[in-house]
This record gives C-alpha cells, structure tokens and sequence, in this order.
C-alpha cells in the first residue's frame, strides 16, 4: 500500500511539472550551501584574509537576507532553521522536520526524490547533527542522535558524507569499526550506540558502498555513496587525512551528476564556522569560511560550465554577533589581517545573506524568511509545499 502510495505522488509529482505555475527559465539542479553560523562579520573577515582578495561569493548577482526566527522564540537554533530551509515551515527549537503540532513535514530534498532527481546530502559536522538530519530523517528533538542515525539509510538519499560514525555503531563489545586509511594506518572507532543496533549494517543492505577513508571515497565508482569519516565531527585542519568539504561537495556532484535526466539537489554545510564563533575563536571560524569559499568556488565554477545549476547560498543562523575590526597585535602574530569583536557565545537573530547565482537566481533577491528558500525551490517544479502539507 505505502509503495502504491508513493508511485501515485511520483505520478502527480511528474504531471505537477508539465502544469507548472513557474513563468520563468527554471533550474535543472539545485545546489544549497549553507555556513553554519555564518554571520557578516565572518564574511567580512574572510575577504580580507583570502589569497587575491576576492571571495568567491562575491561574483554570485543576486543577495538578499534571510530572516531566522524561529516559531517558538527570538532566536533561532540549527534544528528549528534547518527545517525552515528544508521543509518550509518554522517550528520550535529542537524539531527536526517536525511541526510543533508534532505532525512530520517532508524536506525539498524528498520531494526532489520523488520527481526522480539524484540527492546528496553533505556536512563536516555529524551527518546526524540537525543541519543535514532535517533532510533526512524526522524527531521531536536534534538529541535523538541515535534515532536519527537510524532512519538515514532509509532515506533514498543517493550521496551522504560526513562525519558521527560513533551514532551508527553499537557500544556493545565486538561492535566497533576499523577504518583503514591508504597508508594501512588503522583507527578504531567505538561505537556509542546503547541499543546494541550496527546501522551500518543497514546502509550495506539499502544498497549504499560505505566508505571511511578519503582514498576509498575518492575512487569509489558507486551511485549509492555513504561516507563517514570521523567518529564525531571531521578533523578540519588543513593537514588532515580526513576529506575536506570541497573534496566531499564535489565528489557528490560528480555523483549525482552521472546520467543526470532529471536534475539534481545537493546541500552541502560548512558546519564549523559556527563551532568557531561558538567559542569565540576567530582563528578555527576564519579557517571554516576559507575552506567554505574554495567549496563555493569549485560550485561555481561547476555552474558555470554546466548553466542549469542554480547555486543558493546561506547560513542557517548568525553565531556570534562577530564584528570584523582592524587587527589586534595577537592577529597579526597569528598571521591574520583582521580581529573579531564577539557579541555573544550563542547565536542572534541578526538577519543572515543571501547569495543566488544561475538559474532562477532572481526570487532570491530582497529581505525573506527562511521557509521562503525551499518553497521557492518547489515552485520551480510547479509544487506549492503548504498544500502538499495537509
Ligand atoms: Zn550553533
């Protein structure tokens, strides 16, 4: 029944397009960049740090605000905004794609599925932390790790990468994971799963090839791709053997690329830049949003070539309150062209950018809640997600 069920959204999901409301060029693929906790100062910050002055977000034409507020307060956590973005309605802090009411809404990235695009979902942060589990899975709150670890293999989600192994690993004895990078070198990771359930297991029996290495990501010729790379959030120093965000972006792309009729979606989340302005740490912040702009860059570029890419980028929330000043000597002993001021350790409803390039690009422009961006992204396919809704 619940197959017959899906075939018939498929169906009207199909003919949705051919009745499309959308009057202008629409785009084939979707890619949403999201930095986590990504305020105006950071930005600010980056381009006066950045080889050749220029961020890559600068050549992107449209800009606009994205207003984060929440349903149930002033300021916005990653869970409530994360399913502004995804599914377009606001909820209370906490939910993953999940109303207050406590009624499930599915993200842009189901319904991209169900027209038969290819789906990558991308992070360096735990692939259950609330930014990427709002587009693959449902709970009443972001803490569920393990529930939400559960339900990702079930997704149909075509590419996952990232890190929070440990999520998917039973705790109990025998139930760790040996990661063997291309040098022989092995990590074992522990497992902290408390109900004694392997989801690996799960990701091999949906059909996924689960990789833990870079090397193994990079020459893996598989449609299905599930990577995690870490035990809990990636290593992201510039040394590290774990993939960057760029390496992981693009080799998604490249993925859902292949044989690529219907389009594709793609979000991909610079998720340390928050974990940086958290702390107050200007440094790791800085080092996020550079890395973050060579992945915005190697998109754009990708955009360019391909001219039916429409590129979305923006951050879930402001964390911070960052102010972006002349440097400090501390600065300039650690190689930095600029200080930060910080306002706060936690986020603000400081209003967040915008930047639209390719595509569609233009309904992008101006000051819009955050649920604006995927029911947008629905129009352009002819469906209006407050009504697939009720
Ligand atoms: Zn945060």
């Amino acid at each position: 029944m619940r197959t017959l069920k899906r075939a018939i959204l498929a169906f009207v999901l199909t003919l949705a397009v051919v009745s499309a409301s959308f009057a202008g060029k629409a785009p084939k693929n979707i890619i949403l960049l999201i930095g986590d906790g990504m305020g105006i100062g950071i930005i600010a910050s980056a381009k006066h740090n950045v080889k050749g002055g220029r961020l890559a977000m600068e050549d992107f034409p449209v800009t606009g605000f994205s207003i984060t507020t929440p349903a149930d307060h002033i300021v916005t956590d990653s869970a409530a905004s994360g399913t502004a973005f995804s599914t377009g309605f606001k909820t209370n802090n906490g939910m993953i794609a999940r109303l207050p009411n406590g009624k499930d809404v599915n993200s842009i990235r189901y319904y991209a599925q169900q027209r038969g695009m290819k789906t990558a979902i991308v992070s360096v942060k735990n692939i259950t932390d609330a930014t990427p589990a709002v587009f693959l899975s449902h709970a009443d709150h972001r803490s569920e790790l393990f529930n939400i670890a559960a339900q990702i293999p079930f997704s149909g989600c075509d590419v996952i990468l990232g890190g929070g192994l440990s999520h998917f690993v039973s705790g109990s004895e025998g139930g760790d994971v040996v990661i063997r990078d291309a040098a022989g070198k092995e990590t074992v990771v522990k497992g902290s799963r408390d109900d004694g359930k392997n989801v690996v297991d799960d990701i091999k029996a949906q059909g996924y090839t689960f990789v833990t290495t870079k090397e193994d990501m990079q020459k893996s010729d598989a449609d299905k791709l599930f990577g995690l790379f870490d035990a809990g959030i990636m290593n992201t120093a510039p040394d590290t053997p774990e993939p960057t965000l760029t390496e992981m972006t693009m080799k998604a792309i490249d993925i859902i690329n292949r044989n690529n009729k219907n389009g594709f979606f793609i979000m991909s989340e610079a998720g340390c830049i928050d974990s940086g302005n958290h702390a107050n740490n200007h440094a790791y912040a800085l080092q996020e949003m550079l890395e973050f702009d060579r992945t915005i860059r190697a998109c754009l570029d990708f955009a360019k070539k391909d001219g039916e890419t429409l590129i979305v980028i923006t951050a879930d929330h402001d964390t911070g309150s960052m102010g972006c000043v002349d440097p400090s000597e501390h600065a300039i002993s650690e190689g930095r062209a600029t200080s930060a001021v910080y306002g706060t350790g936690g986020h603000s409803a400081n209003w967040v950018p915008v930047f639209a390039y390719g595509p569609g690009s233009e309904y992008f422009a101006g000051a819009q809640q955050n649920i604006a961006i995927p029911r947008r992204f629905a129009s352009f396919w002819g469906l209006d997600l407050v009504k697939l809704a009720k």
